[in-house]
């Protein structure tokens, strides 16, 4: 079974455990499961090949899922394999973190199938402004708002932004994670990683884990990774090993956060960073550690590689890092696990912050910013904590039943 269709059944079985808790009726379900507006478009951009100009044509998608709680939110990825489905579950995981977090937005998610590393800055601007003049119809500041997701960044934010105002006047908050310059939220760029290690402190707390006596391997070294590294350090935590697409590192000593990511800006990769040793993936997953961070790609951890996790405590920094049957194994054995719902939604929450910054034409400090991150993500965590003890079940079908049952009263209420 290939990644989507493992991720797609995992997330299927996660929503079903949460339907039974709720005892929803069928139609309730399909109608939770549903998209509002699922558009398609062929974006056209002149590309530069070969010393001549030829019009080449782009799919992009944009699922708007559910707005029961208010404007529909969500990332644009820019990525060979986008497509209708994967864009599809991605906007529904979005509607459930808004609603768990209890912040007044849906659902949605968008993107187009390009590989942007093959188009020069010019062409990733015209297909940027294109894309947003056609899905202008569909999006505003209190309709839909977009936000950068893989391959996408600041900078497209900025065309957007640019694009959608030639026609609406200028308006900030038509998208999130844009450059600071332009309205776009201090502490964002960090948000998701510090939400991570923030919750991976509280869990440990609880297990009676004490920072200095506790390692952390970190699985994915990106954005999410490094400032969940960054975060965990801080606090105490003895980081000792990382890894990278092509590989990881490893010191039983520890490594240094701030030396491994000068060494990745040098030489691009972790490999041959001083006083480590090299690890591949597989065994990086499977070290002696007390805590372990999936901050890569969905479906890292699956039956295969399950039984070998030595972890006490495993945060998902990634989206869906785990498989439903890897899940029902590590419970089993007792393993502590802080789901993605939960774990990595500093992101969207801080996207909210800048929304509502926009809107008001008033910037927050960036210690504002993460004092209030702090504050909703502890809010979650004892909510969802408390649900998963009442009804004795594990913190993700609690995460779950939580925001479903928050998306379910919206829709009721106003009759959808
Ligand atoms: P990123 O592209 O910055 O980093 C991904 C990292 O994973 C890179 O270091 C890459 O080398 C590494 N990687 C890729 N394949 C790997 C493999 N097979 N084994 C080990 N490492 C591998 O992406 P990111 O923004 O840090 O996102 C990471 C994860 O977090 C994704 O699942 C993303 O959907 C999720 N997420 C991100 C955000 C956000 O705000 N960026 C928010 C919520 C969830």
């Amino acid at each position: 079974m290939n990644k989507k269709c493992i991720c797609q059944e995992t997330q299927h079985h996660f929503l079903n455990r949460a339907f039974d808790c709720l005892k929803l009726q069928e139609a309730q379900q399909t109608l939770l499961l549903s998209s509002f507006r699922e558009m398609r478009i062929t974006v056209p951009v002149t590309l530069r090949h070969n010393g001549e100009n030829k019009l080449h044509t782009f799919q992009g998608y944009r699922v708007q899922h559910n707005h029961a709680r208010g404007p529909f939110k969500g990332g644009l990825r820019f990525h060979i394999d986008v497509n209708m489905g994967e864009i599809r579950a991605l906007a529904q995981l979005m509607t459930w973190k808004t609603a768990l977090v209890d912040i007044p937005f849906g659902g949605a998610k968008g993107g187009i199938a390009v590989d942007p590393k093959h188009l020069n800055d010019t062409e990733r601007e015209e297909l940027s402004k294109r894309f947003c003049q056609k899905m202008a119809p569909i999006i505003g500041v209190h309709d839909d708002i977009l936000a950068p997701d893989i391959g996408t960044n600041p900078q497209v934010m900025a065309w957007m932004l640019d694009e959608y105002s030639k026609n609406h006047g200028f308006r900030t908050a038509i998208v999130t994670g844009k450059p600071v310059e332009l309205g776009g939220c201090a502490g964002r760029l960090e948000a998701t990683g510090y939400g991570v290690a923030y919750l991976a402190d509280k869990a440990a707390a609880e297990m009676s884990l004490i920072p200095e006596q506790s390692r952390v391997v970190i699985h994915g070294f990106g954005n999410v990774g490094s400032h969940a590294a960054i975060g965990l350090a801080n606090k105490g935590y003895k980081i000792i090993a990382l890894s990278g697409s092509q590989g990881g590192v490893f010191s039983e000593q520890g490594i240094s956060v701030a030396v491994a990511l000068a060494h990745v800006r040098e030489t691009g990769g972790l490999s041959g960073l001083v006083g480590t040793s090299p690890v591949s993936n597989t065994e990086l997953l499977g070290l002696s550690c007390e805590i372990l961070i999936p901050a890569a790609l969905e479906a890292s951890i699956t039956c295969d590689n399950a039984e070998a996790i030595q972890a006490k405590l495993i945060v998902e920094a990634a989206n869906m890092p785990i498989t439903h049957q890897a899940d029902e194994q590590l419970q089993q054995r007792g393993v502590v696990i802080v789901p993605d719902l939960l774990a990595n939604v500093g992101g969207v929450l801080v996207s909210y912050y800048e929304w509502v910054q926009n809107l008001q034409q008033f910037p927050w400090d960036r210690e504002t910013v993460l004092k209030r991150l702090e504050n909703r993500l502890f809010h979650a965590y004892q909510t969802v904590g408390a649900l998963a003890q009442e009804r004795q079940v594990d913190r993700r079908t609690a995460a779950y039943e939580l925001a479903i049952g928050r998306v379910n009263q919206a829709m009721q209420l106003r009759g959808f």
